[in-house]
This record gives structure tokens, C-alpha cells and sequence, in this order.
């Protein structure tokens, strides 16, 4: 079954839609300090708003624990949303009070929805209370779309075909990582960096299966290292995934696909005020430093491999690139993408700041606004957001 569109919601006119957006933003102090999700997500609140009668936003905020903490309140949520659409937003300090006496041509914001505990318990009688209002239900938030959370999964099932979509952002998102995933136009080239194996593990194991080469960086490389038998200093590794790595080399040589490790690496003394930063072989990292980037070498095969793609996906760093000197691996996987004819997806929560930090942002195909989500959904594994809106 294919995703429903918004075009497909039957007689949304003059009715009462539930609308679960990704509001998930940083607030500190009551002010919002980052809008992009919000401004993802106006696009289908416009579709929205120009046609049903009643339109309630909700979302879950921060780590909310099942009861109302007033740090991850979604009111400074309003008052932005208020901003961006130039109209009043009218807020509803809790999720299950209906707003039944809304006004015609209402939007509504419900308060987090993860103040109770039966959105992360999926809970079929919280998305009874929450839904009993709407006669439509709409789902945009595809960073929650690899949970099976109730407004994401219980609510959506509860609404028959006709009465469901997804939003215009959920949409994009699916087409542009079904190309990734599904027949991708090869030369298929992957970039995986970032800290850690462990928490991209599935990722790593599908990707081997998919792609024509794999390029790998970030903290995750030297835990590859150590699984080669080379020595990595005092660098973030994970021992306990060494065995993980060495069945993913394994799988790499079996399948004959080409496995890109960095050659050379830069090299420092510390992350924080560095008294030294080297560039050495990988062969060659001495005891008493740490690795922090990719090295010029290797920035250079990547740029070359990256260039003859055809499609790229990209999670995860090649350095620590919030510290300026060990930036430049990252920087440099950015600007291949972004200068590449391939179709590009970048996902990831530091990912996606380096490609606006790189200032190529517009020159990415895709990039998506679920880090774990995205990742997920690489896997080929099955989203309960997504498995629920096409029942
Ligand atoms: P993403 O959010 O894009 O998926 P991750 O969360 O997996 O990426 O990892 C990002 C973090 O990894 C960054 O904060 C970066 O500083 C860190 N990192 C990258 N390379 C290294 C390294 N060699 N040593 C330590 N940390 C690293
Ligand atoms: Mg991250």
C-alpha cells in the first residue's frame, strides 16, 4: 500500500483535522531558539488550515516524562507558530481537552503530548481520548516515524483510507530516501561517520548489502582500526564493538564491494586547546594521541570516489568538526556532495548542522529532518508511523 497524499483526505472541507507535527525544537527560557522544524512544518499547516474548519498541531517536545514538566511546554511553540503564520494560534494547555467549542477557522496547538504517559506506551485508549474530536488525522512528523509512539501509531491506525495522509514533509522525506533504498541508481556510494558503531550498527550491516562502495570516518573508524589489528592511541573506540566491525569488513569482502577506511589521519594531543595537531598514516598513530578527522589523503580519495556516484547517502561526521582545526574532512565530504550530479541525502543530527556550517545546503538533494528516522529507514526496516498510515 502506498503512503496516503494530503490530495487523498476525503471532504476535508469545514471539518475538524488532528495534525501531528515534528514541533520538537529547542527552547530555552521560554524562547525558541531554532524554527526550522516549525517552518517544516507550515506547508501542510497552510494546506491545512485553508480548508478544515478546525485544525489542532500537536507534537511532543524534549524528554517529557509521562506528566507535565513546564520546561518542555509547547506554549513558546504558540507564539512562534503565531509569528511564522501571521494569525492567531490558540493553545490548549492540555493535549485531551478537545477544544470542542474552537471556533470556526480555528488552529489550535495542543500542549506536549508526551505529558501523559500514553503517547510513549502507544497507549489505545489515550489515542481514542486524543483523536475522538478530529474526523481527519494528518501525520508531518517524520522524525518520530520510526516510533511506534499512540499519535504517530495507535491514532493513525484508528482512522480509516480517505480519512489519513501524511503531510507534504512526511512525503518528501519517504520519496527521497525511497530512492535511496529502494534501486538505487548506482555507482550507490555511503558515507557513515560519527562517534559510534553501536548506534549506527543495523545501518552499517543493511548499507553493506546496497552499495557500491562505503567511505567511512568519524570516531566510528578507529573502532574499524582496531578490527584491522592497527593501533589507535587514546581515540574514542569501542572495544565491545570490535566483533560487530570485524563481521561488517567480513560482509564488505564477501560481497566485494569497496570498504574505504582513511589512509591518513589527523592526529592531536586533545580535543580542547590542542598543543599539537599531526597528520600521520593509519598504520602509524603513536600511543599518546588521538584521531580527529580524516586526513588529506584521505579527503582526497573520498572527493574522487564521491564524484563518479550516481546516488549518496551521507550520516555522521569525519571529525570532531565543532572544533575548527578538525573540520576540514568533514567540510570537504560536504562540498563533494553537494558539488556531485548523484542524487545526495544527508541525515543526522550533526550532519545536517556541517552541511549548513559548509553553507552547501542548497546544493543537497535531500536533507532530512529525522536523524534517526532517516537511519532507520535505510535499514529497510518497517516505520510504525509509516506501516500505520498506509493500513
Ligand atoms: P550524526 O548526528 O550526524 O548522526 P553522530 O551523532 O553519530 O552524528 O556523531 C557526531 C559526533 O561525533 C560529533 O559531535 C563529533 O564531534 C563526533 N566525532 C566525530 N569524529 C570523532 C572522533 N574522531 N573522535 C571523537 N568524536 C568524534
Ligand atoms: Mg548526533
Amino acid at each position: 500500500m502506498s503512503l496516503p497524499s494530503l490530495a487523498e483526505l476525503e471532504n476535508v472541507d469545514g471539518e475538524r483535522v488532528l495534525a501531528r507535527l515534528d514541533l520538537n525544537v529547542p527552547v530555552r527560557d521560554g524562547v525558541v531558539l531554532d524554527d526550522t522544524r516549525i517552518v517544516a512544518a507550515l506547508p501542510t499547516l497552510r494546506w491545512l488550515t485553508e480548508r478544515a474548519d478546525v485544525v489542532a498541531a500537536c507534537s511532543h517536545l524534549g524528554k517529557a516524562k509521562g506528566a507535565p514538566d513546564p520546561a518542555y511546554s509547547l506554549a513558546p511553540v504558540a507564539a512562534a507558530l503565531e509569528l511564522a503564520l501571521d494569525r492567531p494560534v490558540r493553545f490548549i494547555p492540555d493535549c485531551l481537552d478537545t477544544g470542542n467549542d474552537a471556533e470556526p477557522g480555528s488552529l489550535l496547538l495542543l500542549e506536549n503530548l508526551r505529558f501523559h504517559p500514553g503517547e510513549k506506551a502507544n497507549d489505545p485508549e489515550f489515542a481514542a481520548r486524543l483523536t475522538e474530536p478530529y474526523s481527519h488525522y494528518v501525520n508531518d512528523a517524520f522524525g518520530t516515524a520510526h516510533r511506534a509512539h499512540a499519535s504517530v501509531e495507535a491514532a493513525a491506525r484508528s482512522y480509516p483510507r480517505g480519512r489519513k495522509a501524511a503531510g507534504f514533509l512526511m512525503e518528501r522525506e519517504v520519496a527521497a530516501l525511497d530512492r535511496v533504498v529502494d534501486e538505487p541508481e548506482q555507482p550507490f556510494v555511503a558515507v557513515v561517520g560519527g562517534a559510534k558503531v553501536s548506534s549506527k550498527t543495523a545501518p552499517l550491516e543493511a548499507l553493506v548489502g546496497r552499495v557500491s562502495s562505503l567511505l567511512i570516518g568519524g570516531g566510528m573508524a578507529n573502532t574499524f582500526f582496531l578490527a584491522q589489528g592497527l593501533e589507535v592511541g587514546r581515540s574514542l573506540v569501542e572495544e565491545e564493538m570490535v566483533g560487530t566491525a570485524r563481521s561488517v569488513l567480513a560482509a564488505a569482502a564477501k560481497r566485494g564491494i569497496e570498504f574505504v577506511l582513511p589512509i591518513d589521519v589527523v592526529i592531536a594531543d586533545a580535543i580542547d586547546n590542542p598543543k599539537r595537531v599531526d597528520v600521520v598514516a593509519s598504520d602509524a598513530i603513536p600511543a599518546d594521541k588521538m584521531v580527529v578527522d580524516i586526513g588529506p589523503e584521505a579527503r582526497a580519495r573520498y572527493r574522487e570516489v564521491l564524484s563518479a556516484a550516481r546516488t549518496v547517502f551521507w550520516n555522521g561526521p569525519m571529525g570532531v568538526f565543532e572544533v575548527a582545526d578538525f573540520a576540514a574532512g568533514t567540510l570537504a565530504v560536504a562540498e563533494a556532495l553537494a558539488a556531485s550530479p548523484a542524487f545526495t541525502v544527508v541525515g543526522g543530527g550533526e550532519s545536517v548542522m556541517a552541511v549548513r556550517q559548509a553553507g552547501v545546503i542548497g546544493d543537497i538533494d535531500h536533507v532530512s529532518t529525522g536523524g534517526g528516522a532517516s537511519l532507520q529507514f535505510i535499514t529497510g526496516e518497517s516505520m510504525p508511523a509509516i506501516a500505520a498510515l498506509e493500513s
